[in-house]
C-alpha cells in the first residue's frame, strides 16, 4: 500500500509536486499518465526515498515514511524501504555479467552464497532469461535488458515496485511483446506497483486503474472505464484524445434535451443540469459514425435518438490500421476508422459528409 498525503516538492521555483493526494492499495498496479514535466518521476523518486518532499505525508504499507511527528522530520533512507526500482534506460553494470547484475542486491544485504545462487537462479528463471546469465548487457536486445533491470529489481522482494516508462526506449514491437510479458510476470506478483507511461494505452491495458497527472497533481484516479466517460476536467478529456467542447444545456419545453455547442443545438444525454447551465461535452471518436447520407442507418442505434451533422472533411491522418478523421461541422469533431471504411466512403479533404452519434454518447459536466 501507499499513501501520498498533500506531497509538495520545488526545485527553485519550479513545482515538480503540488499537493499529490494518491492511494494505491496493497498488491494494486496503478499507472500513472500525464504528459512530460507533470511531475511523474519526482512522485516515485518521492516513494522511493531518493527526493525529500518539502510538504505532506507518505505511508508505504501503513508505515509514515516520510513526514513529521511534531516538529521531528520523519524520512526512512532508501534502503530501508523495500522499494524496487526499475528506470527507463535499464542502468545495468555494463561490466558485470546478468547474474551478477541481479545478485548484486542480494550481495550488498551479505546474503549467504548459496542463497544468492538460488535467488538469482529463480528470479532469472521468473522472468525467462535463464539462459543468458552468463552474457553482459551488451549482448541483450533492449527487451531482455529491461527484463534484467525488472529481475535485479525483485530479487530483494521488494513490497512496492516502481516502474519509470519501462518501455519507452524499446521499438513499438520489442515494446507490445514486453509489455504482455511485463503484464502477465506483474500479475503473478504479490507486490504493490506504480507504473509510469506516457502512453494511455498502455497504462489502461497493464493495469484497471489509472491517475492522470498534470501539472504536479493527480487531476483524477479511478478505473479507465470510469475515467474515459466521466473525465473530470477538460485536461484529463484532452489528454484522453476525446472530443471536448464548451457547451450549454438547453431544456426544451418538449422535454427534450439540447446542447448547444458553438451555434449548433445537438441533441443531449437525459440531465437534471438547468436550462442554460454551462457544461463541459466530451464525446469519444470511437462513438461516432461517419456517413455520406444524412439517415441514421446504424441497426444498433435502433429507437435511441441520435445526432447527424452535416459537415466537411477538415483533415485525414492515416496511422497503422487505422485514421484519424477530422470533420468541421461547426466545430471540429474527430473520430477514428478503420482504412477499409476510409475507402469505402471515399473519405478525401473536403468532402461533405454527416457526423452520427447517439445523444447519449455525450457525456455532460460541469465545468471546472
Ligand atoms: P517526463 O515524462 O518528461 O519524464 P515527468 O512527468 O517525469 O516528465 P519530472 O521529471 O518529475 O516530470 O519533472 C517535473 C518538473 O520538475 C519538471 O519541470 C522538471 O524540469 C523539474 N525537475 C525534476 N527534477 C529536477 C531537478 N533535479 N532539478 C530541477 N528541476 C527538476
Amino acid at each position: 500500500m501507499i499513501e501520498l498525503r498533500s506531497v509538495s516538492k520545488s526545485f527553485g521555483d519550479r513545482d515538480a509536486l503540488n499537493g499529490v493526494t494518491l492511494h494505491v492499495g496493497r498488491n494494486e498496479l496503478l499507472s500513472v499518465v500525464g504528459p512530460s514535466g507533470c511531475g511523474k518521476t519526482t512522485m516515485l523518486n518521492v516513494v522511493a526515498g531518493l527526493c525529500y518532499p518539502d510538504e505532506g505525508e507518505v505511508q508505504i504499507n501503513n508505515v509514515i515514511v516520510d513526514g513529521w511527528e511534531g516538529r521531528r522530520r520523519i524520512h526512512v533512507r532508501p534502503s530501508k524501504r523495500k522499494v524496487g526500482y526499475v528506470f527507463q534506460n535499464y542502468a545495468l553494470f555494463p561490466h558485470m555479467k546478468v547474474q551478477d547484475n541481479v545478485a548484486y542486491g542480494l550481495k550488498a544485504m551479505h546474503l549467504p552464497r548459496s542463497e544468492v545462487e538460488i535467488r538469482t537462479r529463480s528470479i532469472l528463471e521468473f522472468v525467462g532469461l535463464l539462459n543468458h546469465s552468463e552474457s553482459y548487457p551488451h549482448e541483450l536486445s533492449g527487451g531482455e535488458k529491461q527484463r534484467v533491470a525488472l529481475a535485479r529489481s525483485l530479487v530483494t522482494n521488494p513490497e512496492v515496485l516502481l516502474l519509470d516508462e519501462p518501455l519507452s526506449a524499446l521499438d513499438p514491437r520489442s515494446r507490445e511483446a514486453l509489455r504482455r510479458d511485463f503484464k502477465n510476470l506483474l500479475r503473478e506478483l504479490e507486490v504493490t506497483v506504480v507504473y509510469v507511461t506516457h502512453d494511455l494505452t498502455e497504462a489502461c491495458s497493464l493495469s484497471d486503474r489509472i491517475a492522470v497527472m498534470d501539472r504536479g497533481r493527480v487531476e483524477q484516479a479511478g478505473h479507465c472505464d470510469q475515467i474515459l466517460e466521466r473525465p473530470k476536467s477538460r485536461f484529463v478529456a484532452e489528454f484522453l484524445g476525446l472530443n471536448v467542447y464548451d457547451g450549454r444545456v438547453v431544456q426544451d419545453p418538449s422535454g427534450v434535451i439540447l446542447i448547444k455547442v458553438g451555434g449548433t443545438e445537438i441533441f443531449g444525454p437525459a440531465t437534471e443540469n438547468p436550462d442554460g447551465e454551462r457544461v463541459l461535452v466530451t464525446l469519444r471518436p470511437e462513438d461516432i459514425v461517419i456517413s455520406t447520407e444524412p439517415e441514421v442507418k446504424n441497426q444498433r442505434w435502433c429507437g435511441c435518438t441520435c445526432n447527424s451533422l452535416s459537415g466537411t472533411v477538415l483533415e485525414i491522418v492515416r496511422m497503422k490500421s487505422s485514421a484519424r478523421v477530422v470533420v468541421d461541422v461547426g466545430f471540429p469533431v474527430k473520430s477514428e476508422l478503420s482504412l477499409s471504411s476510409i475507402r469505402e466512403l471515399g473519405l478525401a479533404e473536403g468532402k461533405n459528409v454527416y457526423v452520427q452519434f447517439k445523444a447519449e454518447s455525450l457525456s455532460i459536466s460541469p465545468v471546472r
